[in-house]
């Protein structure tokens, strides 16, 4: 069954450590990161963007699989099914489909009606005891060809954000989504200082994980970040460890053209990539 993420990230914030938010694409993604998750005995937030679900069919299939996987895979530890920058259609559609959180990415409207969104939402998710995450400022990343060097939230933006009732919030300290560039000058713990004091306890999110050096994540997590999302690392083993089983010819090789054969060392790659994950963020044995 899934569970909102709301106790799990409350807990982490208190514990100083962080639940990790790994983005799913298939059913290879979804066994590996379940069963990694499992096997560590730790929470875990699994989760979709609006392409992923479009990709696999669709939001209601995505809880489908996600909840099956849990009944027959025997997964006992606690998992949330999150939608990750959603719209607010793209969220009522989560809502709808059976997802236990939602994130409302109103990052790109005006303040105002960002906040009017958020409200709506919070107020739903309050009402089906679900979690949403709320975003505040942009997060950096590639755009149009050109990477940034990450942008920073506004503190006061992330108090009136954060006071709507939101579980857990997402603001810019210099992360950036995808593969960080050369010469990055690394996360502003000056800003996530300012924005821990006007925020206090609420549990903060920290987008475009992958790549930032684990101590700096460490460091991060705690001063108040209690979910890490991870996409781009487990593609980028899936991807490495796929190669690698065609370059050495193992496709040619008997039945190894099978796709359960070709897929397994990509999906072993994953679950291997989230233990390391759950170990870095200290959710092991949290349970
Ligand atoms: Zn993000």
């Amino acid at each position: 069954m899934l569970v909102s993420a709301k106790e799990m990230v409350a807990k982490a914030r208190a514990g100083q450590y962080a639940i990790g938010a790994f983005n799913l694409n298939n059913l290879e993604w979804t066994k590996s990161v379940l069963k990694a998750a499992q096997e560590m005995n730790s929470p875990v937030i699994v989760q979709v963007s609006e392409g992923a679900g479009k990709y696999m069919a669709g939001f209601k299939n995505v809880a489908d699989i996600v909840n099956n996987v849990i009944a027959s895979q025997g997964i006992t530890v606690p998992v949330a099914l999150h939608l990750d920058h959603g719209t607010y259609d793209g969220c009522k559609k989560c809502i709808e489909a059976g997802f236990s959180s939602i994130m409302f990415d109103g990052s790109a409207l005006p303040f105002e009606e960002n906040v009017a969104k958020t409200k709506e939402l919070v107020a739903i998710c309050e009402e089906k005891g679900m979690s949403i995450e709320a975003e505040v400022g942009a997060i950096g990343g590639e755009e149009d060809g050109v990477v940034g060097m990450g942008e920073c939230a506004d503190p006061e933006e992330c108090k009136k954000i954060a006071d709507l009732g939101v579980t857990m919030l997402a603001a810019g300290i210099g992360n950036i989504h995808g593969v960080y560039p050369e010469g990055w000058p690394g996360l502003r713990f000056d800003v996530l200082t300012a924005i821990t004091e006007k925020v206090g306890t609420m549990p903060l999110v920290l987008h475009g994980g992958s790549g930032i050096p684990d101590a700096m994540v460490q460091e991060a997590i705690r001063m108040g970040v209690s979910k890490v999302n991870v996409n781009t690392e487990c593609q980028l083993a899936f991807a490495k460890a796929t190669r690698e089983y065609i370059l050495a010819g193992k496709d040619l090789q008997g039945k190894g053209f099978d796709p359960r054969k070709l897929l397994a060392p990509g999906a072993a790659a994953i679950v291997d990539m989230v233990k390391y994950k759950i170990e870095v963020f200290g959710s092991k044995d949290k349970a």
